[in-house]
């Protein structure tokens, strides 16, 4: 029995998430903290094996890893129903597209 227990998952989790609280605590004077706190979120998650969830997800860049802040190092825009981001550290974008539950759970 090698595979950490269930309730690891959980715990896992509950840290990814503080870390990105403390990421956004960092961030106005050290946003080097805050790239390292993510850095640390991901070895979690990969040591792990969960999923760092969606709404944190948005808050690094998918290429690069660093921290984003919206009007700081991320610029954010919408088009056809899709959050375009673009890192201003990296320059590249990430889509991300825009679920319209209510239209789903009609059908
Ligand atoms: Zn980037």
């Amino acid at each position: 029995m090698r595979s950490p227990p269930p309730r690891s998952k959980k715990i896992a989790r509950e840290r990814i998430a503080v870390l990105f609280c403390r990421a956004g605590e960092f961030f106005q004077d050290d946003p080097l903290k805050s790239d390292r706190c993510v850095a640390l979120a991901r070895k979690i998650s990969m040591r792990h094996r969960v999923r760092i969830d969606r709404f944190l997800r948005k808050q690094f860049c998918r290429h690069c890893y660093r921290f984003l802040v919206p009007g700081r190092n991320v610029r954010v825009r919408i088009a056809r129903g899709k959050v375009i981001m673009t890192c201003l550290s990296c320059g590249r974008q990430m889509r991300i597209p825009v679920k319209k539950r209510h239209e789903e759970r009609q059908q």
